[in-house]
């Protein structure tokens, strides 16, 4: 399956944008500014995080967190 989502913390800048748009609200932004993932097996794959970040620092994986 290929649809949890994946953070690449070198890319993130910590603008919260992907925190504010996931309808599962499963991301924060943790305490290195950076988003991180609560619960990613709750993840549904929706994307939105990944569309509209602007550092392409999202991306989908497989439920082992493999790209
Ligand atoms: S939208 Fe992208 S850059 Fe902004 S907090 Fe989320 S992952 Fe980081
Ligand atoms: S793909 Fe959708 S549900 Fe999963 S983290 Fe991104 S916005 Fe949230």
């Amino acid at each position: 399956m290929d649809n949890k989502v994946l953070i690449d913390r070198r890319l993130c800048k910590g603008c919260g944008i992907c925190v504010v748009l996931c309808p599962k609200k499963i991301l924060t932004i943790d305490e290195e500014g950076k988003a991180s993932v609560t619960e990613r097996q709750e993840c549904i794959g929706c994307r939105q995080c990944e569309f509209h970040c602007p550092d392409f620092a999202i991306l989908m994986g497989d439920e082992d967190g493999q790209i």
